[in-house]
């Protein structure tokens, strides 16, 4: 933009100098700063300069959050969302799967599914006729061994109090409704009976971005690069030296063509799924000292996923995502003779698993095989490798304002919860923009401040 403006100046600068003896607007000029006021107009309306609220991220989490801002507020907020790829190539192929489920132990987590399930149920209302997420409420069993069983039933009872409809089953009850899994080494299963299934997230973003257009929330294909930080004198914080307090108060991000801008906001969320750790850095968090110097430990977690090709498959259309006591994962894909699988953590302890070098020999096969022994090996093959959003402190996602930067409202971590937590966590936010404080659901325990009491905040039950 600013670059637009100097070229202008020199141009009319030299235009002038040359026809310096008539006072009259020489046409060129005139034509010029038409044109030249044209494109800086243009440029602008791609590339605004401020916002009331600016999202770094347009994903699932960022992407509900400016559908929630603008649906409560309409035009008395403009908002900005930056997202560095508007292709989603990397998003597309994250994503292969969408659970939904209730199965958590945090209340926290209960409530979102619940809501999440209620704003899928009205899909074509909330964001348009045409949406379509394929939701599939096929439920999910989980699988408990001796060494869980009480768990899943504390589990349960939490459950239950939030209204959860689901069912306690036996061995003999889990091998009766699904002969083809081994239950030698199940003491419990529970098996939802509503509001729980699958969905397609793609077509949920797709869905959320249309939206959004509609409601008037800009989205500009670029990267954020870094915040300008402001010295601000009267603010006197615990911690910071007296005069020394820097606000955060614009953004720069880079464009396709390479060119740098600034927006100014008001109000900054950070919605930059595992990249989120990254940007909070140039904002001084985990850099700094005093609030800032605890890191946003959130970043990528590498997760495979394998798919299963059995031709003599006599599973039925209906079954529903299987979570095994390993951590192990089984989902049809779609088709009743392909399944998806994979392994996520039972506790943050188990992380490191995932990280083993023989992953699949020690983690997957084992599991795999003890479970379902119909299988065969060669069936098997690695389909991708995805990314997660991954809190390495306590796996749980963190929201709400940073302690220091009080503008800058954290919304990432939610690792294999963030899609189907979406519809939750911008309502959330925009509740906490616009009354003051959550008003449907508290979500005053993700914050960060856990961090900084060192209180971690652990869901047992992430699937
Ligand atoms: C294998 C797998 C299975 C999953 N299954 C499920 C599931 O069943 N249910 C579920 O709920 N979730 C699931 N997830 C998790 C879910 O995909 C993530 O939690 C979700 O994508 C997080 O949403 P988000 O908006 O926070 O982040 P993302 O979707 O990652 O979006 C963040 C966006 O920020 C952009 N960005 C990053 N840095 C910058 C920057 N500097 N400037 C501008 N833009 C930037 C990125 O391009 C990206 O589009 C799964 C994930 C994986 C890998």
């Amino acid at each position: 933009m600013l670059h637009i403006k100097s070229v202008c100046r020199c141009i009319q600068h030299n235009v002038y100098k040359s026809r310096y003896y008539t006072t009259r607007k020489n046409p060129f000029v005139k034509t010029w700063n038409t044109l030249s006021n044209d494109m800086l107009i243009k440029k602008r309306a791609v590339y605004p300069e401020h916002a009331d609220v600016v999202i770094i991220g347009g994903g699932f989490i960022g992407s509900s959050v400016g559908y929630w801002l603008k649906t409560r507020a309409g035009s008395g907020l403009s908002v900005v969302i930056l997202e560095k790829d508007l292709s989603y190539a990397q998003v597309q192929n994250n994503v292969s799967l969408g659970t939904l489920t209730q199965h958590f132990s945090l209340p926290e987590n209960i409530q979102l599914a619940q809501y999440s399930a209620e704003f899928f149920r009205n899909i074509k209302l909330n964001l348009n006729s045409e949406t379509d997420i394929k939701y599939r409420p096929n439920g999910n069993l989980i699988l408990a061994s001796e060494k869980y069983a009480q768990r899943l039933e504390q589990n349960v009872a939490i459950q239950k109090e939030f209204g959860v409809k689901n069912e306690l089953l036996t061995a003999a009850d889990v091998k009766e409704k699904y002969p083809w899994i081994n239950t030698t080494d199940i003491e419990l299963g529970c098996v939802s009976t509503e509001c729980e299934g699958t969905f397609n997230p793609e077509a949920f973003l797709k869905g959320l971005v249309l939206k959004n257009s509609d409601l008037g929330v800009k989205y500009v294909d670029a990267e954020v690069i870094g915040f300008d930080m402001e010295q601000q004198r009267d603010v006197l914080m615990e911690g910071v030296t007296p005069g020394g307090f820097r606000k955060i108060s614009k953004v720069t991000y880079r464009t396709k063509d390479n060119e740098e801008y600034e927006i100014k906001f008001a109000i900054c969320i950070l919605a930059a799924g595992g990249c989120s750790g990254e940007v909070a850095k140039s904002a001084q968090i985990g850099v700094g000292d005093g609030l800032l110097k605890i890191p946003l430990p959130i970043q990528h977690r590498e997760y495979n996923i394998y798919n299963i090709q059995d031709e003599n498959s006599k599973v039925s259309i209906n079954t529903p995502v299987i979570m095994d006591t390993s951590g192990l994962w089984l989902q049809q894909n779609a088709l009743d003779n392909n399944f998806l699988c994979g392994y996520t953590p039972l506790s943050t302890n188990s992380v490191k698993e995932l990280l083993a070098e023989n992953f699949y020999e020690e983690m997957i096969k084992p599991s795999l095989f003890n479970r379902y022994p119909k299988f065969q090996e060669h069936q098997i093959k690695v389909l991708r490798t995805e990314f997660q959003d991954c809190n390495t402190y306590d796996e749980t996602g963190i929201l709400g304002s940073h302690p220091y930067h009080i503008n800058l409202v954290i919304a990432a971590g939610f690792g294999k919860l963030g899609c189907q937590h979406a519809p939750g966590i911008g309502r959330a936010i925009a509740e906490s923009i616009i009354d003051g404080h959550y008003s449907s659901i508290d979500l005053t325990r993700f914050g960060f401040d856990r961090l900084l009491i060192d209180e971690p905040l652990v869901e047992f039950n992430v699937y």
